[in-house]
């Protein structure tokens, strides 16, 4: 299988090649033809797997540049984490004319307002922080139909729970939800059953 056999845009493809993948990894294989029809996605896959590039294309995909609006939300459990993901996020949607922000606890709230003036279409970053610029509503998230979490076990700790679930309640109902994790404890499956819809189940 090639990335071609997906009928991607050219220029998302054009993204792909310059982030040197040549052909999809088994994870991305399961995931982006399932994902690229809007159904919500459980997957189990550890780092090194491929795995950010399963969810990001598809979700670059579905982005439609024209519309102003935040799109996509990808929450993941730590700083670091969001700022590679955010970076393999821009150079995949490099050609398509895509703003991606990341943002996170560590860095000033004044300047995520005012760089949430301009569009973004693509948001990556913790709970926390995504959270209360949602309350404040300078994160608007009512058509943002792409919700992923990476690490979801990491990221369903009782701390961060309720701050995901009131983010959720931001989306659009028509939404899709793709989760990640390495491991599937209770929280993970309590996650599934409350908050997602009939989700195709990937086991690598
Ligand atoms: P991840 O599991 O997302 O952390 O990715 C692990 C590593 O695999 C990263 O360095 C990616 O750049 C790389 N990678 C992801 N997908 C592919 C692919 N299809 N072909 C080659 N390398 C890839």
């Amino acid at each position: 299988l090639e990335f071609e056999d997906f009928a991607l845009k050219r220029d998302l493809l054009k993204g792909i090649h310059a982030a040197g993948f040549e052909k999809p990894s088994p994870v991305q294989e399961e995931t982006i033809p399932t994902a690229l029809m809007g159904r919500d996605i459980l997957a189990r896959a550890k780092n090194g797997t491929g795995k950010t590039a399963a969810f990001l294309i598809p979700t670059l995909e579905r982005i439609e540049p024209n519309n102003q609006k935040t799109q996509a939300l990808i929450l993941v459990p730590t700083r670091e984490l969001a700022l590679q993901t955010s970076q393999v996020c821009k150079t995949l949607g490099q050609y398509l004319g895509i703003n991606v922000m990341v943002t996170t606890g560590g860095t000033g709230l004044k300047d995520d307002i005012i760089r949430l003036n301009e569009t973004v279409h693509v948001i990556v970053g913790t709970p926390g922080r995504i959270a209360d610029l949602a309350r404040k509503e300078v994160v608007k998230l009512d058509e943002c139909t792409t919700f992923v979490m990476d690490e979801a076990d990491k990221l369903l700790s009782p701390e961060f729970t309720p701050t995901i679930e009131q983010l959720l309640g931001f989306h659009p109902k028509e939404r899709q939800v793709m989760l990640f994790s390495a491991t599937f404890p209770h929280v993970v499956k309590h996650f599934k059953d409350k908050h997602m819809d009939n989700p195709y189940e990937i086991n690598l």
